[in-house]
């Protein structure tokens, strides 16, 4: 008689064992040895896991002052308000009837977003910051073509932009026409004027730009613009800067593009997940991506009724979770988002204060957000920025951003965030005074850094040279 496991064991009628794999796939796409994965258990995967990502660093670890991307305020409870079970479980094929809460969340954090930058009209499909910029592009490029202005075919970027900006630009089919910074890190008006002509479509600001300094003549360029019949972006990436003190409107500006997973609070990293809604003013209404979401007769709608539009940039309607950790951040934040950037101001003044004397400050104004030191004194003395880099990780500090931008020699780029305490930026202020005498003193030391790490100094010519890209020879 056939015991209980051995009927459970058996094949019969599951039918399990009648196919082979070749009777699906071609013979030649089979494997013809095994594959050799380990044989583990569950609890042996997970504690490898586990210690995988304790060697990670991460903001729950320490400072992050990396300039630009860093990783600003990012609340744990939006974790569980984005993981709701109406939010992350709804299916976006379900009808405008079964998503009123998403769809009515979406509207709402629409006119958020259109109260902050002044705008008129909102996407909110754009899945990152550069997704946001080619889609402004494409905005850009089909406005002038339905006003048969084709000869535009120029996009003027500033000379310390972000990379993504002349890339977007240079996706989109439009020729960059660079310009220059000036002695103070802003945009040269004059430079600027020598390169307007009809074929100019647009220009591209970060304002405060990447050097973490606000463009003074802001209205000055957006007037010289708009008598040339061209139109202005704004990269709103970091608009943690501003938030509430100003907006791109009333710079000039007629399209912006925000990082909602900068500055309102959806942790990132390694490419994802983000958002990058684009606003615009009421002339470039009709041309944004379809749908987007409206409110009439009581109900929440996504609205497919825009006659210029340039069509669907993403999948479905946006990183929908990006979108909730957004919307809670606004609301739970409220009218203190102005002291959010009053904060991240304040700190990022105080720390260049503390640094400008034991390393160079190439453009020594006040800052906004953040600001660029220059190591080209501690290069000279043996040790470059990368070592200056690599000696932070031993402090349990995550490296600034580092070579850009571009226009600084050996750039470090500093953003404290509004979130960090005093004895925080202090500690970081001592490490580094600390590592500049260091580097007078005994700069052979220092470039043995890192030490503390779980990779420690690595050959980095061997690394580029001869990567070593299986999981095991
Ligand atoms: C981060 C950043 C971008 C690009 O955003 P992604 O989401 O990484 O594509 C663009 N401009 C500036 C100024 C940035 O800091």
């Amino acid at each position: 008689m056939k015991t209980i496991f051995e009927k459970s064991n058996g094949a019969e009628g599951i039918g399990v064992g009648e196919y082979k794999l070749g009777d699906f796939l071609p013979e030649d796409f089979l494997r013809k040895e095994t594959i050799g994965l380990p044989q583990l258990s569950e609890l042996e995967v997970m504690r490898h896991y586990k210690e995988l990502s304790d060697r990670n660093f991460c903001i729950e670890k320490g400072f992050y002052p990396l300039g630009s991307c860093t990783m600003k305020y990012n609340p744990k409870v939006n974790e569980l308000l984005a993981s709701l079970d109406g939010f992350a479980n709804l299916h976006p094929l379900q009808s405008d009837e079964d998503a009123q809460g998403a769809l009515e969340l979406m509207f709402n954090l629409q006119e958020a977003l259109k109260k902050i930058t002044g705008m008129d009209a909102v996407t909110l499909q754009p899945a990152a910051g550069a997704h946001g910029e080619l889609t402004g592009m494409m905005i850009i490029k089909k406005y002038f073509e339905t006003k048969g202005e084709l000869n535009r075919t120029k996009v003027i970027v500033p000379d310390s932009a972000h990379g993504t900006n002349p890339a977007s630009a240079k996706m989109c089919g439009f020729d960059i026409v660079e310009v220059k910074s000036n002695s103070k890190g802003q945009v040269d008006i004059e430079a600027l004027k020598q390169l307007l002509d009809k074929d100019v479509a647009a220009i591209m600001m970060t304002n405060p730009n990447t050097l973490g300094i606000f463009e003074e003549k802001v209205l000055k360029i957006s007037e010289l613009m708009h008598q040339n019949g061209s139109l202005l972006y704004y990269d709103g990436a970091n608009f943690n800067a501003i938030m509430g003190w100003t907006n791109p409107a009333l710079m000039g500006f007629d399209i912006v593009h925000l990082n909602l997973h900068k500055t309102f609070a959806t942790p990132h990293g390694g490419g994802g997940p983000g958002a990058g809604p684009v606003c615009v003013v009421e002339k470039l209404k009709e041309f944004l991506p379809s749908p987007v979401v409206e409110f009439a007769g009581g109900k929440y709608f996504r609205s497919y009724n825009l006659k210029h539009s340039i069509g669907k940039v993403r999948s479905f309607y946006g990183n929908f979770g990006v979108l909730v950790r957004a919307y809670a951040y606004i609301l739970m934040t409220g009218n203190n988002l102005k002291l959010a950037s009053a904060d991240a101001v304040l700190n990022a003044n105080y720390l260049k204060e503390k640094l400008k004397n034991a390393y160079e400050l190439p453009f020594d104004e006040p800052c906004m957000h953040e600001f660029v030191l220059s190591g080209e004194r501690q290069h000279q003395q043996g040790v470059s920025t990368l070592g200056i880099a690599k000696r932070l990780m031993d402090s349990n500090f995550h490296p600034p951003t580092v070579y850009f931008p571009l226009i600084v020699h050996e750039a470090i780029m500093i953003e404290p965030t509004e979130s960090e305490s005093k004895d925080v930026l202090d500690n970081f202020v001592d490490t580094m005074l600390k590592i500049a005498e260091e580097i007078e003193k005994n700069p052979e030391e220092v470039l043995k850094s890192p030490k503390t790490t779980p990779v420690k100094k690595v050959d980095e010519t061997l690394a580029a040279r001869h990567p070593d890209l299986t999981f095991k020879n």
